[in-house]
């Protein structure tokens, strides 16, 4: 028998109405703070991605799913959301609209990751980018759109933690000291670090092997290299989530794996079974667009995962309450009650009542049909029925049962 490949999952009709509620908290705090919603297609030329994420990461050294389609185009399932966004920003001209640009996206991203509990190669992410304002205020309200949407989520006791890696320009004395730092040390390393040492140095702050990890704590942190523009707008965003009181812990490790991020960095945990990795992560992108041909424009954005985001709420015992169908099953016996009950299913759909026909079997078979999938009410065209003009409801969750001639069904149902 065939299974959904390695890493992929279906989203079964018991689970929707958990996905729908995630989905309408990203629209309503989205409205909120004035984002937009983009869609952008789910494969993209695969320059949009390797240029931008960077060559050492490890989305593009072993995630893409790269294909060639029959016209021989290089593609690549989208492994992220941002690059494909900047790419539709600068390609519709929305960088001469007012600026920031404030957009959210959700859907299906690809990553040939190793599968486990919250990690998946076919997984959902919304996110929110704004785009084409340097200013801490805008860091602070994208760090504020994620906090909300997490805390409406309902997710307990999440942690936000903050970094800045400043700007291109100061990085390089920043990884000097990290590289003086970590050449003595190299042989104590990990082999992905000592291939991070000299292909992408910040990662090795990254690194989640216990011996690297033990090294990590005394290395010079990018805090203590920020150039001046950088520092100060550090401070200011700081301030900013002092003057909101959106709590926060400063991690000087994090740096985030993928190459375009500049200044502010940040992620949110869950406290609770801490060896989860973020729930939603994101940062400043100030070169990004350039990298993709566009002119030097700021911006910043988040992604969290749904699926993550439905395990920790899993996990905190929170469920969302069965929603009630409203959806009523129409039994019928015989050829003339099988006629009058498609005539009948089709009226009652028109003016909006949801209904479907039981399958072709006994009466008795039917309402037992009807029982099985938690309809409301089943409604009866028998033969006592049939001989009388009438209809019989049966109100499942009280087992009452009436009885109304035919011509009474819709209003008996709008009651
Ligand atoms: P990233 O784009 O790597 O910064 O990830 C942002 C968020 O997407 C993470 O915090 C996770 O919630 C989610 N995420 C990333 N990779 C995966 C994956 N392979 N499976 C499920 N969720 C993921």
């Amino acid at each position: 028998m065939y299974q959904a490949p390695r890493g992929t999952t279906d989203i079964l009709p018991d689970d929707q109405a958990e996905w729908a509620e995630v989905r309408s908290v990203l629209d309503r705090t989205a409205a909120n703070h004035g984002y937009q919603r983009i869609d952008t297609p789910i494969f993209e030329n695969t320059d949009v991605f390797a240029r931008t994420v960077g060559d050492d990461t490890d989305i593009v050294e072993k995630e893409m799913y790269n294909f060639r389609d029959r016209g021989n185009q290089q593609l690549t399932l989208r492994p992220e959301g941002t690059a494909a966004v900047c790419r539709a920003y600068l390609e519709h001209g929305l960088q001469n609209t007012p600026q920031p640009v404030r957009l959210y996206y959700v859907g299906p991203m690809f990553r040939y990751d190793r599968p486990q509990a919250g990690r998946y190669r076919l997984f959902h992410q919304l996110g929110a980018e704004a785009i084409g304002d340097p200013s801490p205020t805008v860091d602070l309200e994208i760090i504020q759109f994620a906090r909300t949407m997490i805390d409406r989520l309902g997710l307990r006791e999440t942690v936000l933690t903050i970094n800045s890696i400043g700007d291109p320009a100061d990085r390089a004395s920043y990884l000097d000291a990290l590289a003086t730092y970590y050449k003595p040390k190299l042989a104590e390393l990990c082999g992905d670090c000592n291939r991070r040492y000299t292909r992408n140095p910040l990662r090795l702050l990254d690194c989640k092997q216990v011996t690297c990890q033990t090294h990590q704590a005394n290395a010079p942190t990018t805090i203590n290299y920020l150039g001046t523009d950088a520092g100060s707008h550090w401070e200011e965003l700081l301030a900013h989530l002092d003057s909101v009181g959106i709590s926060y812990t400063i991690d000087p490790r994090l740096v985030r794996g993928l190459d375009y991020y500049t200044r502010t960095v940040f992620e949110l945990h869950p406290s609770i079974g801490s060896s989860q990795s973020a729930l939603c992560a994101g940062g400043r992108y100030d070169g990004l667009i350039a990298q993709l041909g566009g002119p030097p424009t700021a911006g910043i954005g988040f992604a969290a995962g749904i699926e993550r985001i439905i395990l920790n709420r899993r996990n905190q015992g929170s469920s969302v309450p069965k929603s009630d169908s409203g959806l009523s099953v129409l039994a019928y016996n015989g050829a003339e009650g099988k006629t009058r009950a498609i005539i009948l299913a089709s009226e009652l759909r028109a003016v909006g009542i949801p209904i479907i026909l039981a399958p072709e079997r006994s009466l008795r078979a039917q309402m037992r049909y009807g029982s099985g999938i938690g309809a409301q009410r089943v409604l009866i065209l028998g033969s006592n029925e049939l001989a009388q003009g009438t209809i019989s409801i049966r109100d499942m969750a009280t087992s009452q049962q009436i009885e109304v001639p035919l011509e009474h069904i819709r209003s008996a149902m709008q009651e």
